[in-house]
């Protein structure tokens, strides 16, 4: 599903540029789960963006479901990132001054569903991150693993076909965290391809492949 052939991506800043990629040679399958992990500055986000299309690369392939992405208009890569991808952060990024249910609902929304549906459908991801009773509630009422569980919804409600999480686990506890890697395991049981960017190498562990990047080169893969 994904394929990335001697990738390579350059910041500019200026007359400053950074070599962040150097020749990224990567295949994901779909249903795969896998972990991203690497120090600090080895490129892991500007990898899962590029893969889930927030950002641009400058060389090499990269190939989507067969389909190569170069090139791409905003609105053609926009229209590609809602159809195959479901976001999460580290830091959440719920919309503080709406309630949990209208977060995880907010995907709909900007497909123009109904208030009514939507609200019905954003309840049944709620249930199913074992939310539903906090819907009502403003994320910051909520734990950090319970504002996480409500970003999964909001992630999900779209039904992508690739999660791609960026330190999901990153600002919760251990007993959190392993709870949020439940669902993603969940999630990924259910067919829904899984990338996670980590730090720590018990969330690594509980995928089936680790990508190890040292200074924007893959290590090893296995
Ligand atoms: P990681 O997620 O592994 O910590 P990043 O992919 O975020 O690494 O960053 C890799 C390098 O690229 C870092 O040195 C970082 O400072 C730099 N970088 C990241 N994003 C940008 C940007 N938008 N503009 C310029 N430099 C950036
Ligand atoms: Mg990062």
């Amino acid at each position: 599903m994904i394929q990335i052939r001697n990738l390579h991506k350059t910041y500019t800043m200026g007359k400053n540029t950074l070599h962040v990629l150097k020749g990224i040679d990567l295949s994901i399958a779909q249903g795969e789960m896998v972990s991203i992990m690497g120090s600090s500055g080895s490129g892991k986000s500007t990898l899962l963006n590029v893969i889930g299309l927030l950002d641009v690369y400058d060389h090499g392939e990269y190939y989507l479901n067969d389909a190569l992405i170069k090139g791409l208009s905003e609105s053609r890569s926009a229209h590609l990132r809602n159809r195959f991808f479901g976001f999460v952060f580290q830091a959440f990024n719920l919309i503080s001054v709406k309630n949990a249910l209208d977060n995880v609902a907010l995907p709909l929304y900007y497909q123009n569903v109904g208030r009514k549906k939507r609200n019905r459908i954003a309840l049944e991801y709620m249930e199913k991150m074992g939310m539903r009773d906090w819907a009502e509630h403003m994320p910051g009422e909520l734990s950090g693993g319970q504002q996480q569980r409500v970003a999964i919804a909001r992630a999900m409600i779209s039904r992508p076909k690739v999660i791609l999480a960026d330190e999901p686990t990153g600002a919760l506890d251990t007993e959190t965290s392993y709870e949020v890697m439940d669902l993603f395991q969940a999630i990924n049981v259910d067919g829904v391809t899984v990338i996670i960017v980590t730090h720590e190498h018990d969330i690594a562990a509980r995928t089936r492949r680790t990508i190890r990047l040292q200074d924007g080169r893959i290590m090893s893969q296995d």
